[in-house]
Parts: C-alpha cells; sequence; structure tokens
C-alpha cells in the first residue's frame, strides 16, 4: 500500500498556493488521502487598493482559512510577519520557523516558491523560498535548532513553483481539480478584487479600453478570475511533453541523495 505522506506548503501570502499550486494540492488530498499544511508567512496587511491593512489581516486570513476548507487542508497556519517587509527577518530565524514546522508535521514532501526561477519581483516570494530550501534540507540535522520541541525530519521531495518558471520538469494535471482550484482562489475575495484592480490600473496606465474591466459591480472581479486561471492552466498545459487540458507545473527536487547512489527510485513523484 501506498505511504500517506505528509505535504507542507509554505508561501508568503495568503493566495499564492492558490495560484500556482491549489490544483496538485486537491489532488494529494482527494487522491492520495495526504495531510497537507499551509503555512502562510505575512500578514498579507498591503494587497488592497481599498481597505487599510489593519483591516486586511483580518479579512485575509478568514478568507484564507475558507480557501484551505475548500481544498480540505489539514491546517492553515499564519506566521504574521509585516507584508512586504519579509527581508527584514533574520534568514536564519525564517529558516527556523519553517523547519520547526517542517519537524513537527513531519512533511515528506514540501512545496514553494522556487529560489533558482528567475526574474521574481516580490522580496517576500525570494525570501520565503530560500528559507524554504534550507529549512527542507536541513531538518534532519539534529544540530541545526536543538530547541525545536519535535525531533528532526527527513523531507525527501520537493515541488517548487514560480512566476517565470525554469526548469519545470513536473506537469501536473489539474483538469479533474480545476474547479476546486478556481473555488479556492474565489474565497479570497479581497485579492481576487485587489488582482482585477490592478489590471483596472494596468489598462488606465496603458490607455487602453479593455470592455470586460468595464463597470465592475461587486461581484464583476469572479468571471474575470475565473476565465484568467483556466486560460493560465490550459497554457501551461499545452508546454506538457503529453499536452493536458489544464495543468500546473513544477521543478520536482529530490532532496536526498539516496537514489543518485545507488541508482534506485525509492522516492517516486506522486504525478
Ligand atoms: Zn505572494
Amino acid at each position: 500500500m501506498d505511504r500517506r505522506k505528509s505535504v507542507l506548503v509554505v508561501v508568503a501570502h495568503a493566495d499564492d498556493m492558490e495560484f500556482l499550486a491549489a490544483g496538485t494540492v486537491a489532488r494529494f488530498v482527494d487522491e492520495k488521502g495526504y495531510a497537507v499544511y499551509e503555512y502562510i508567512l505575512t500578514d498579507n496587511s498591503k494587497g488592497s487598493y481599498r481597505l487599510s491593512s489593519k483591516d486586511l489581516i483580518e479579512v485575509s486570513a478568514r478568507e484564507a482559512v475558507e480557501a484551505g476548507n475548500v481544498l480540505g487542508l489539514k491546517e492553515v497556519r499564519l506566521e504574521g510577519y509585516p507584508d512586504g517587509d519579509l527581508n527584514e527577518v533574520h534568514p536564519n530565524v525564517l529558516r527556523g520557523k519553517i523547519m520547526a514546522m517542517i519537524r513537527e508535521v513531519k512533511a515528506d514532501i514540501v512545496m514553494s516558491w522556487d529560489p533558482f526561477a528567475p526574474y521574481e519581483d516580490h522580496p517576500d516570494h525570494r525570501m520565503a523560498a530560500m528559507a524554504t530550501l534550507e529549512a527542507a534540507a536541513f531538518a534532519s540535522n539534529p544540530l541545526f535548532y536543538p530547541e525545536h520541541p519535535h525531533p528532526p525530519h527527513m523531507v525527501t521531495e520537493a515541488y517548487w513553483f514560480a512566476k517565470s518558471p525554469l526548469n519545470a520538469d513536473k506537469f501536473v494535471d489539474i483538469a479533474g481539480t480545476l474547479d476546486k482550484k478556481i473555488a479556492a482562489l474565489l474565497k479570497h475575495d479581497c485579492q481576487m478584487v485587489l488582482t482585477v484592480d490592478a489590471l483596472v490600473r494596468e489598462a488606465d496606465a496603458l490607455g487602453v479600453d479593455v470592455p470586460i474591466l468595464k463597470d465592475l459591480g461587486p461581484e464583476g472581479h469572479r468571471p474575470i478570475i475565473d476565465m484568467g486561471i483556466r486560460q493560465f492552466c490550459a497554457a501551461t498545459g499545452a508546454k506538457a511533453s503529453t499536452s493536458m487540458e489544464y495543468a500546473e507545473q513544477f521543478r520536482y527536487q529530490k532532496l536526498g541523495s539516496l537514489d543518485n547512489l545507488l541508482g534506485t527510485d525509492f522516492v517516486k513523484p506522486d504525478f
């Protein structure tokens, strides 16, 4: 029988996972019965043209939990560092926080921003990425953070995602979970409003006329997100070696070296 793995998704912001990995996460939960935990490092307090930071912290936290419920996550944990300023946290402190959660949930798989993908403009994404890589790489070493309450633990697989992926070698067919991914994304109402507000500002800045962005009512962002995600995942699926209707893409990494050393395949990707 297949082993039930534990999966830890580490992100900077409440909706990061839903944009790039929620279809795959839903397959881990629904098909494999894996326990998936999400660790959101910031308080999301800069993600709006409309709400105050104070209101955003509260609203985005509630929406993150609702999205996690749609996906069947075991837990959504919010660390609450100030949004946009993750680079003010010492990298080794951030790494230690993530490593503590890896050890607590005994993560077999980590998913996060790819620390080596190019052109990432968000400092929080870059910080989350490198700290997660280091935490996963050394979580089994008892001399790293010996004060942690849970024992060292070996992570064996990583799925790295990115806005501009480099060397993506794992395309996951999400045709069966695309609707759930979109439903989870739409639970992040304040962030989806932000996404569409930014598009409206971009059209204004360019002086171009985009009819679908005109006269949007309170629910007007929803069909735009739905359409955009379908297009994005279809374009990803078209890039897979065996074409898929809808896909998410990752750079997949085996973190141990047993397979390399022995020429075995003890570590098997699920998809
Ligand atoms: Zn983000």
